[in-house]
């Protein structure tokens, strides 16, 4: 049975999060004299000049309407980059714990991993990058406090078997963080709907993808109540600025302009899955429910740095194990995906 209190940090749990004196008061107030700030205005602009709301209750509200949960069922970071090494700092005692991820996947497991001294266990995805369930489990021992599964996944771009996933909610007693950077682009449901039936799922997701928002820095996990709290307890008090909130906030509104921009982005992702095939120098196209496509080339390394050569940058992931001999390709306006397929014919057609 999983447990929330028995996986958190000793120290984590016995914590008591920064707070500050606007936390305090619950009265209006028009003389802030508590912070520090400087009073006279800000070279920014307008507000700049204040800490933003350390609770974004805000952009939560909104937020937590269109995505159907309850506002404190949501974490906000700086990215989702953010929650995944908060949810190491949370769960994960350096030098003592583990997390399990599925190779090929996101990098920043490891990264965030390596960085917090938590040890990493890894289980290869099949050939056809689904999740051998069976090996997992028997890869998970008590150290294990993670697992993370990305669907629809990086670099490979499909989504994964929702029936695997169950059973590992059901059978793992650590965390199962679901992220679901790229779900705006997939068939596949989100699992933020499954938050109430298991206490030991995070779903992250983020505005960085389908949102077209990388530059402000904003990603979501959904949980429970009780584990999001210690999400809360444990971050940098401002770690969400002010231009991002209010940035954000106006673009919410913009739901129907985000599924034009979605139904076009997987309009030409269709169009480059038929298109690249074609060229000889392409010997397979993986199925993609994502922004972006996997594609196995007969020479990656050349190919790569041809179209370096042509300023065209696409991502190398030849030298990782289960994508031998593939570049990641995010999906484009439909000029450069043409410019794209022009540079990859034209590599094929030099005999390369
Ligand atoms: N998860 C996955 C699977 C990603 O591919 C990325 C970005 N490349 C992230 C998380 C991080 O996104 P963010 O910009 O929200 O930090």
């Amino acid at each position: 049975m999983f447990n929330l209190e028995s996986i958190i940090r000793p120290n984590v749990l016995k914590m008591k999060p920064y707070a500050s004196a606007r936390d305090e008061f619950k009265g209006a107030a028009n003389v802030f004299l508590d912070a520090n700030e400087n009073n006279l205005g800000s070279l920014a602009g307008e507000n700049y000049n204040r800490y933003p709301d350390p609770h974004q209750n805000k952009l939560k509200a909104t937020i937590a309407e269109i995505k159907g949960v309850n506002p404190n069922q949501i974490f906000l970071g700086n990215g989702s980059d953010e929650a995944i090494d908060l949810l190491l700092r949370a769960f994960c005692t350096p030098g003592v714990d583990a997390l399990l991820c599925l190779p090929p996947t996101y990098g920043m497991y490891e990264v965030s991993a390596n960085l917090n001294d938590v040890h990493i266990d890894t289980v290869q995805l099949t050939p056809d990058f689904q999740i051998p369930v069976r090996e997992v489990m028997q890869s998970i021992k008590p150290e294990t406090k993670i697992l993370f599964i990305c669907s629809p996944n990086n670099p490979t771009g499909n989504s994964i078997d929702p029936e695997s996933i169950e059973t590992l909610l059901d059978n793992f007693e650590g965390i199962v963080v679901i992220d679901e950077a790229y779900i705006d682009f997939a068939t596949a449901a989100s699992w933020t709907t499954r938050l109430e039936e298991y206490p030991n799922l995070v779903v992250l997701q983020t505005f960085s993808k389908a949102w077209g928002m990388a530059g402000l820095r904003l990603g979501m996990a959904f949980g429970s109540e009780a584990l999001i709290a210690i999400l809360d307890k444990i971050k940098p008090p401002y770690n969400i600025n002010e231009a991002t909130q209010e940035l954000v906030l106006q673009a919410l509104d913009k739901t129907e302009v985000l599924k034009d921009m979605v139904e076009e982005i997987v309009q030409e992702r269709e169009l480059l899955v038929q298109a690249l095939p074609q060229l000889s120098t392409v010997e397979f196209v993986y199925p993609s429910e994502a922004n972006f496509i996997l594609v196995k080339v007969k020479d990656a390394n050349k190919l790569y740095n041809y179209l370096l050569n042509k300023g065209i940058v696409v991502r190398n992931r030849s030298s990782l194990k289960g994508c031998e001999g593939c570049l990641r390709i995010s999906v484009g306006t439909l000029e450069e995906n043409q410019e794209l397929l022009k540079a990859i014919e034209e590599f094929g057609s030099k005999d390369n």
